[in-house]
């Protein structure tokens, strides 16, 4: 029971009870019903609204939602998604290979025509929704960049 909820927080489906609570004390959430993270890298659409558009053009995320003017480069996730896509998709590419080669025995030409389109089409649509998942988490956790802690009287050189 408590590792199928876990399981569900860290993909997204559910959100941390101390980010629904803070939401709905600062009034920051007007979504009633929520997009899992996982699901706006599917859609590729902007985590704040739901509605806008993710990306623009293949992979490149936009700058700002086009609906609700939602600032996307502040968590933009860099290269944090192509590190998945190398080793899962390499993982399965190498798995699919050694089985067509060696347990069903096909020719090499399927080889040269099979895996350039799973590799390229799989890499391209892994990229895609990773970005938008990575994205998404760290929007709704509100994750930001590293600051130097200044103590409380603001003196961090002494
Ligand atoms: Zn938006």
């Amino acid at each position: 029971m408590v590792v199928p909820i876990l399981c569900s927080i860290y993909l997204g489906f559910l959100r941390p009870v101390s980010n629904i609570t803070e939401n709905n004390e600062t009034g920051q959430d007007e979504n009633p019903r929520p997009v899992s993270p996982l699901m706006v890298g599917v859609k590729g659409i902007c985590p704040a609204c739901n509605k806008g558009e993710l990306f623009n053009g293949l992979l490149d995320l936009n700058e700002t939602c086009d609906v609700c003017g939602f600032d996307m480069r502040a968590a933009d996730p860099g290269d944090g998604p192509a590190v998945f896509v190398i080793l899962i998709l390499g993982a399965l590419v190498v798995v699919g290979m050694l089985i067509l080669e060696f347990k069903i025995g096909v020719p090499v030409w399927v080889h040269f025509v099979l895996w350039p389109i799973v590799v390229i089409g799989g890499s391209i649509w892994m990229l895609r929704v990773l970005k938008g998942w990575i994205f998404a988490m760290q929007y709704r956790h509100d994750a930001k960049q590293g600051e130097l802690d200044e103590g409380a009287d603001g003196d961090a050189d002494e």
